[in-house]
Formats: structure tokens, sequence, C-alpha cells
């Protein structure tokens, strides 16, 4: 059968890895769904992934893609911004490769403004390598390495996002499809770092070892834990195993991306030298 996303997707590297129930998979349909909603050309578009369940994304989709090193998608797309500043770049990764391995990248790119678009599937836990506690993992919940329940406080990645310099930050749930689907293509359209946390379940992993059930029951299990509020303040955003899952479009506050800045200091400069 065809589909009519096969011209997205480089058809040669299908069957994907994905395990059943996975959320990448409607992370992808969202992202496909964006990029056609706003007719963007796809020999202007590039998708950089890290390492990871996620970071085979790149690899996927049929337009110029990067699968990076461990925790670099945004060292990578950065250069790649920087040398060809006409190009939409997007990162699509997991929350093991951009906030821990790649925090820093991730902090300093919001930080300067650079002009990325930033996905992270978020499914708490370190799922390639077999389901390690990560960044994200809830308090309390049981990964291969908290076997009797994590102790350490999770980052919120949207008040991570925001609170270093993002222009525009949201979270949504794989359940809510064309909320996300929405959010991607807001922010596509901004210059700037702009951030979409997309919460998936990894019932393989995650999902078993936190007795949330099947991937359905899982998919489930965020549509009732999950609360739209808009106008949440970037404290109220951390996640708890089992509480309320605030999804929205938290932040839109615009500011010059990092290029645009640089290349109007250097025209001053030479404009001052001439
Ligand atoms: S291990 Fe988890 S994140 Fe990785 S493909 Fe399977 S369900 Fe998805």
């Amino acid at each position: 059968m065809v589909n009519p996303r096969d011209n997205l997707l480089r058809q040669d590297r299908i069957p994907h890895i994905w395990c059943s129930g996975c959320g990448i998979g409607t992370v992808v349909g969202c992202f496909l769904s964006a990029i056609e909603d706003l007719g963007l050309d796809t020999d202007k578009l590039a998708v950089v992934s890290g390492i990871g369940c996620t970071g085979r994304v790149a690899g996927y989709l049929n337009v110029d893609s990067f699968h990076t090193t461990h925790g670099r998608a945004i060292p990578f797309a950065t250069g790649l911004k920087m040398a060809r500043p006409e190009l939409k770049v997007v990162v699509i990764s997991g929350d093991g490769d951009l906030a821990a391995i790649g925090g820093n990248h991730f902090i300093h790119a919001a930080r300067r403004n650079m002009d990325l678009t930033v996905i992270c599937v978020n499914n708490f836990n370190y799922a390639m390598t077999g389901g390690q506690s990560g960044p994200t993992t809830h308090r309390t919940a049981k990964t291969t390495t908290t076997p009797y329940g994590s102790v350490d406080y999770p980052f919120s990645l949207p008040m991570l996002a925001a609170a270093s310099g993002a222009v525009y930050v949201a979270r949504w749930t794989v359940f809510h499809v064309q909320r996300l689907r929405r959010s991607m293509r807001d922010a596509l359209s901004k210059p700037g770092f702009s951030f979409v946390e997309a919460i998936a379940p990894c019932p393989t992993n995650y999902g078993r070892r936190n007795k949330l059930g099947t991937a359905l029951e899982e998919m489930k299990y965020y549509k009732e834990k999950s609360v739209v509020k808009n106008d949440a303040k970037l404290e109220e955003l951390g996640l708890e195993l089992g509480g309320e899952i605030l999804c929205g479009n938290f932040w839109d506050r615009p500011r010059p991306p990092f290029h645009e800045v640089l290349l109007d200091q250097t025209r001053q400069v030479q404009a001052k030298a001439a």
C-alpha cells in the first residue's frame, strides 16, 4: 500500500527498529505533518539526531539528515546552521541524548538563541541501552540502574529550555497528536531556539518496569494524567510518577537569533573599517 508520506521516508531503511507501541513513530508522523502543513521545501531542511532509539529518526527521513555522536546533535546542527543559514535545521533526539551528555549544548544553544528547532522525545530512560535511568527519570521510578526506585530529582525540560533562553517552548504527549503537530508547526516558524517536548511511551523498558501496562494502557495513562494549561508557570512544569502532566504552549518570547546578531555586528564592524 502506498502511504502519502512515502516520499518523506527512506523506503530502503524500512522496516524501522522501534518496538510495537513505541511513541517515537507518532512523533515522526506529527513532524512530517507539520512540515507538510508549512509547505517546507525539503531541499532546504536538515534533520540532526544523536544516539538512542530517537537518534534513529534522522536515518529514516528522506531529507538531508545526520545521525551524529552521542549528545552532539546540537553542536552538529549549530555548525550546519552557521555554515548554511538559509537551511531550516531541526534536531530530533531523546531525553538522555539531549539533557545528559548533551545537556550543556542544550542550555548554551538556547542561551545564545541558535536558530534551531529541537524536538525531544522524552520517555524518561535510556531505552536503547536497556532502560537505565536518565536526567528526566521520575523520582521513585524503577529502571535497570534504579531497581529500588530513583532518588534523583529530574530535569523539567520545558523549564530548562525557557530559563536558558529559548524563544518558544511547548510540551505534549503523543496522545495529543493534533496539538503536538500544531506546536511543531509553530516551533518551525519561530526564528531562534524553539523547543517541543513530546512525552512518549517506552513500553519495552520504562512502561514495563513501572507497571504502566501495555503500550495502549500507557497511552491511556497519558490521556488521563494530562492537563492542558498553556499559562502554566515554569515552576509548575515538574513531573512526578503518577502525577499530573501539564501540557501546553508555555513560552513564546521572540528575540533575534544568534546568526542574525552576528551578521549585524560583522556589517557594523566592516562599515566602521571602510
Ligand atoms: S526500547 Fe522503548 S524507546 Fe526504544 S524502540 Fe523500544 S519502546 Fe521505543
